[in-house]
């Protein structure tokens, strides 16, 4: 039985979010989940609302938070490039000015702090699979900058918190993950061709279609994270989370379609301005720190993501709310 904790998810409404709440509760830890539903929406949430173990707080992090607990799981950020260039200079001050409110939620009460990091603070990588010592090669004056900049500053505060106030916190590198409860309209590249596949509408693959990802599945990255929040106080990362499986985006095209049964063409668009080319995490320090691996390969996935996908009513979902 593990010791039953105090423990806040921010963007706990979100894709991702909205399955480590699950898990936490069920669990039975007590989880306040904070959200302001810029690309998420409560219905994420509303099966855990009847919980006695879990509360649901309309707040922005960008404006300070006060509460007492024991674990911080930081999610805060839009995560696709569509949701996050949305309004860059937003998604700036929630990775920035919402890393340092949580840092300092968490060293008033001296909580255990994890940062939602990303594989875009590699960029556009030159090395090949990256490992957690490649320090990158972003571009700081891009589209994608707003997002990639604001995760890389927020590692920058996590780290300097380390030192400065000894504060126990975690960095985990999250590579490209996708399965239920993704945003249909969220711009990414698995919702995109599911949604198209299913609807019979043609698939758009940005550019040729040779550039690579490594697509996790949600299970196997929140297990990952949540072991890394258990793991040894020596052991701060950053620490990459993906699955190694590399697939082109016309592989994933082509797997879509055969799984969905879709006979939907395939047309291309142009390629978004410093689309990264090839990405695939190095996990030998997850494999040696934390004795994870992923379990779920792309076909399996997708499989349970397209069953999902098959019963929602995109009417439910909306854009973007415009949030200045
Ligand atoms: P998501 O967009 O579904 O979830 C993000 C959540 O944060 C949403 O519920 C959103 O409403 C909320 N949010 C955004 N700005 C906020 C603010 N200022 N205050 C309060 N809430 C706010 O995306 P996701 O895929 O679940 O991503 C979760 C986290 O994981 C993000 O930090 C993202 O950067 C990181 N990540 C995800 C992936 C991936 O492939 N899914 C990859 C790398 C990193
Ligand atoms: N992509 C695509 N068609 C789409 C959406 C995305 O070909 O409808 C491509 C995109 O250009 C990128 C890859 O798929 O090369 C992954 O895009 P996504 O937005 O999912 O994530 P990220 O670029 O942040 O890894």
């Amino acid at each position: 039985m593990p010791s039953l904790k105090r423990i806040l998810v921010t963007g706990g409404a979100g894709f991702l979010g909205s399955h480590l709440c699950e898990r936490l509760v069920s669990e039975g830890h007590d989880v306040i989940c904070v959200d302001n539903f810029f690309t998420s929406q409560k219905a994420n949430v509303a099966h855990l609302l009847a919980e006695p173990n879990f509360e649901l707080l309309r707040h922005d992090i960008v404006q300070p938070l006060w509460l007492e607990v024991d674990e911080i799981y930081n999610l805060a950020c839009p995560a696709a490039p569509g949701h996050y260039q949305f309004n860059p200079i937003k998604t700036m001050k929630t990775s920035v000015i919402g890393a340092i409110n949580v840092l300092g939620m968490a060293k008033r009460c001296r909580a255990k702090v994890l940062q939602a990091s990303t594989s875009e603070v590699y960029g556009d990588p030159e090395v090949h699979p990256q490992p957690e010592s490649y320090r990158g090669a972003v571009n700081p004056i891009g589209p994608r900058a707003c997002y990639d900049e604001g995760k890389r500053a927020a590692e920058t505060l996590f780290m300097d918190y380390h030192r400065a106030h000894r504060l126990n916190v975690r960095i985990v590198r999250i590579f490209n993950t996708y399965g239920p409860r993704m945003n249909p309209y969220d711009g990414r590249v698995v919702s995109n061709f599911i949604r198209q596949a299913i609807a019979g509408e043609p698939i758009t693959i940005f550019g040729s279609g040779d550039q690579t990802r490594s697509f996790c599945y949600r299970d196997d990255l929140i297990e990952g994270m949540m072991r890394m929040m258990a793991a040894p106080d020596d052991f701060v990362g950053p620490v990459n989370i993906g699955n190694p499986g590399e697939f082109t985006i016309r592989e994933l095209a082509e797997l879509t379609l055969q799984l969905c049964g879709s006979s939907s063409t395939i047309v291309h668009r142009p390629l978004p301005v410093d689309d990264p080319e090839r990405r695939r995490p190095d996990i030998a320090l997850a494999r040696d720190r934390l004795g994870w691996a992923p379990t779920i390969a792309l076909r399996a996935g997708l499989e349970r993501t397209i069953e999902w996908f098959r019963t929602v009513n995109l009417a439910d979902y909306r854009p973007p709310t415009p949030n200045y």
